[in-house]
């Protein structure tokens, strides 16, 4: 009889890690282990999601495109920006002539989107930060994205006013809402409440609407007159992890030295480690 209660204990936990490996990425065990899932998990990552380049294309970066027409070199972040889709989206437009600082928890998914947006050498930076807060100062991009990432993250107000705090005044925040047929109950928030935590943040404008099955698209702008951060980059941007400095560093192919205090930024496969 013991033996049958063990089997089916050992049978639930497996389950249970199953759904939490498989269903949540690992949401609930910590940022280390969901690093080590998507560096095990990047290769594949795109192929198994089935990403649609046109769809990104369509539903992501020509409606974010058409908010910012007025921004000649517009400065995107993307957090949690995976193996690239969205950047790799906004440089196929030829309109879109701006930067993008894209920054994951993997290192394994940011050598993926190394290897994607490589022939827009010099228009993109990629970055391995694990812990909010991003070291960027208040108010520092013109658009602020973080796509099919927001409902993976634990502390989601905590999330969304640090997504707040990197936006310019008049910026736009391009985000999602994994809907109730996404399987992840347990961190589903209704379109109601998203747009209530987003007002919250200061946002207003917020705009959630359709995408496909388990996501819906959120836009919504932070109130002001938008004065753009004109053609920044991530030297430009970076706070120096030691002496707290913005910017003045300078890059080349394998690190960013600090022009205040010369501390090494590491860069490796393309990646800036901070
Ligand atoms: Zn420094």
């Amino acid at each position: 009889m013991e033996w049958i209660i063990g089997v089916l204990i050992v049978a639930g936990l497996l389950f249970l890690l199953d759904r939490e490996i498989y269903r949540y990425e690992g949401i609930h065990i910590g940022s280390r282990l969901q690093a080590f899932l998507y560096d095990h998990w990047s290769k594949n990552y795109d192929q198994a999601k089935q990403v649609s380049q046109q769809e990104d294309e369509a539903m992501l970066a020509r409606p974010l495109l058409e908010k910012i027409a007025g921004i000649p070199v517009p400065l995107v972040l993307d957090v949690a920006a995976g193996t690239g889709r969205l950047p790799f989206a906004l440089f196929n437009q030829s309109e879109f002539m701006g930067r993008v600082i894209a920054v994951d928890i993997s290192m394994g998914m940011l050598e993926q989107a190394h290897k994607k947006l490589i022939s827009h050498h010099g228009r993109f930076s990629l970055m391995q930060y694990r812990t909010f807060p991003l070291p960027f100062q208040d108010e520092t991009f013109d658009v602020v994205c973080c796509v099919e990432a927001l409902e993976l993250i634990g502390e989601k107000q905590a999330a969304v006013k640090e997504l707040a705090r990197l936006l310019r005044p008049g910026g736009i925040l391009l985000t999602s809402r994994g809907t109730e047929d996404s399987g992840r109950g347990m961190v589903v928030v209704s379109a109601e409440m998203l747009t209530a935590l987003l007002q919250d943040a200061g946002f207003e404008d917020v705009q959630v609407t359709p995408w496909w099955r388990v996501f819906n698209r959120v836009f919504a702008r932070k109130p002001g007159t938008l004065i753009p951060a004109g053609g920044k980059s991530l030297k430009d941007v970076l706070r120096c992890p030691r002496c707290g400095q913005v910017g003045g560093f300078a890059e080349n192919e394998s690190t960013l030295q600090c022009g205040h205090c010369n501390r090494q930024v590491k860069r490796q496969s393309g990646v800036v480690v901070v």
